[in-house]
């Protein structure tokens, strides 16, 4: 296992993205590099299930277990590494 070595910048990135505010050379590079960087590619789709989870409670609807499993085993691993 690898750590990133930009990390930082990449977390950055990501929450610009998914707040929908990054260009699409930043989206384009960002994209890119989750193929290759198996941290970063985490990170994303931990950060992308927890945000879909707070956009479900705030709308009141049932979440549904397939998403809750998802962000157990993105947590899971995370602590496991
Ligand atoms: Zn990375």
């Amino acid at each position: 296992m690898t750590d990133c070595p930009e990390e930082e910048r990449c977390l950055h990135v990501l929450e610009v993205i998914l707040d929908d505010e990054s260009t699409l050379d930043e989206e384009q590079e960002y994209f890119a590099h989750i193929e290759q960087c198996w941290t970063c590619y985490q990170n994303y789709n931990l950060e992308k299930a927890i945000r879909e989870l707070i956009k479900t409670k705030i709308e009141k609807k049932p979440v549904p277990d397939t998403l809750l499993k998802s962000i157990k085993l993105e947590i899971e691993k995370l602590t496991i590494e």
